[in-house]
């Protein structure tokens, strides 16, 4: 017979909605721990920024997310939707293929209200404390505090099961700067910003080739006098970009100085206003204390995480939820969920402590021996496909649809190719076409 576990899950951003909704389907007890006072985590837009403009003080308080104003989403919306609830166009609202980040959360809020996960959810509620219970190895206490109330006061429960889904999008990296303690300029993470207007006339160099990389280098050029973009990648072509007057590309940063002055790697030299680090995000679980069985190092490796999702020791009663990067998070934390749902009734086993950690260890090896740094850990592609497909064979779904992987593998290098405004160049009724052939119950 199918157990059922008291779970705890940790925010109610994307992987806490779609484990909730899992966990529930399964039936099991969830209580969904939310720090904000709505749900959708990163896509619930906030324009104040952190007090600390590159978050270093510990005690800051966090109160934005990471997106910014103008955020359009960079998969299209077939890619962000959850295998039964797709990511549909709805009439008078956006239709854009690539909508705005308000687009996202709506979907998120309609997501929560058809499947009743809002009333699973309680929200300014921050848990501040996880560690096991000293009497029962399979249970864990969980420590919060009520925004809403007296915040002071922290109320402690007991949970069969606890689910980590606080996101990794908030804790910023930065790239390390010769010089830089000396430097009297400003300096700002891409988490606090929100609209280009303080970079006014300014001269700016911007650390960084992602996509929030991209997107903040084209619109603070909209208002600055110059953006110097500054890569570690190799096989950068230096110099002034060919679409833009005022953007030009280098290679890293050699020092900068007391007054200002930014000398690359390439020779060339700016006196710059602000540094801008778009160089991404650390993994961060402040709240949890395991005594050293799941630690993260300084390659931002969470582990050891078997299949990304339980720490082999402290398996099925700890997991994580939405770990890997450069994927498509809706799709994957929804198939994850299902899996560790099902384990959590017992109707899918896992393998041995032993088995599970030599699995990991099998994996380190592999990235090793292959080149793969370690700081690809939870990067996903280019086995995502396999990885996807693995978690439905666990709970006995058929594999993923070809159009999902070949979609997200063309929106990468259609963006790389396209560069500025590829939202808008994307094939609409080509994509529509391919993925009516492929699903019966075509959607999107
Ligand atoms: P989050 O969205 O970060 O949610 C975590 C939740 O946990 C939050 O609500 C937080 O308040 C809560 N929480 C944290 N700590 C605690 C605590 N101690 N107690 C209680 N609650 C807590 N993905 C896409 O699919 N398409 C895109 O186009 C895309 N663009 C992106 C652009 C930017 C700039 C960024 C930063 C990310 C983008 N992503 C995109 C990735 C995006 O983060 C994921 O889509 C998704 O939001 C991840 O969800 P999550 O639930 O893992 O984390």
């Amino acid at each position: 017979m199918a157990q059922s576990a008291r779970v705890a899950v940790i925010g109610a951003g994307v992987a806490g909605l779609a484990a909730a909704r899992e966990l529930h389907r399964e039936g099991h007890h969830v209580v969904v721990l939310e720090k904000r006072h709505s749900l959708g985590g990163t896509w619930l837009y906030d324009s104040r920024v952190d007090s600390d403009p590159l978050s270093l003080d510990p005690a800051r308080d966090v109160v934005g997310t990471s997106l910014y104003h103008s955020l359009r989403t960079n998969l299209p919306r077939q890619l962000m939707g959850f295998l039964d609830y797709p990511f549909a166009k709805r009439p008078h609202e956006d239709q854009r293929t690539f909508p705005g980040h308000e687009e996202v959360l709506r979907f998120l809020n309609e997501f929560a209200d058809e499947f009743r996960l809002r009333e699973l959810i309680r929200f300014c509620t921050e848990v501040v404390r996880v560690e096991r219970a000293e009497r029962r190895n399979d249970a864990w206490v969980v420590e919060s505090r009520n925004h809403g109330s007296d915040s002071a006061v922290v109320v402690r429960e007991v949970y069969d099961a606890v689910v980590v889904c606080n996101g990794h999008f908030t804790e910023p990296q930065l790239a390390e700067v010769p010089g830089i303690e000396k430097w009297c300029e400003y300096q700002i993470h891409s988490h606090n910003y929100c609209t280009p207007k303080s970079f006014m006339g300014q001269v700016v160099v911007l650390i960084g080739l992602g996509p929030s990389a991209f997107d903040i280098s084209r619109e603070v050029a909209t208002v600055a006098k110059e953006v110097h973009i500054t890569t570690r990648a190799p096989n950068v072509t230096v110099g002034k970009s060919d679409n833009h007057e005022n953007i030009w590309l280098h290679k890293m940063i050699e020092f900068v100085y007391e007054d200002g002055k930014v000398v690359f790697q390439d020779g060339s030299s700016v006196h710059a206003d602000t540094i801008f680090y778009c160089t991404g995000y650390k993994y961060h679980f402040p709240f949890i204390e395991t005594n050293g069985i799941v630690t993260i190092d300084d390659d931002n490796r969470v582990g050891p995480l078997y299949k990304h999702v339980f720490p082999p020791h402290l398996a099925p009663w700890l997991s994580f939820i939405g770990m890997p990067k450069q994927d498509t998070p809706f799709l994957t934390t929804e198939l994850q969920s299902k899996w560790l749902a099902h384990v959590l009734s017992g109707k899918v086993l896992l393998p041995t402590e032993e088995e599970m950690m030599s699995d990991v260890e099998n994996y380190y090896h592999h990235m090793e021996e292959t080149g793969v740094p370690k700081s690809f850990t939870h990067v996903l592609p280019p086995n995502e496909i396999e990885y996807r497909n693995w978690l439905l064979a666990q709970v006995e779904m058929p594999p993923l649809k070809e159009w999902r992987g070949r979609m997200y593998r063309e929106c990468v290098k259609f963006a790389k190719a396209k560069l500025d405004g590829y939202r808008d160049q994307w094939d609409d009724d080509y994509w529509d076409a391919v993925i009516a052939s492929q699903e019966v119950n075509h959607l999107a």
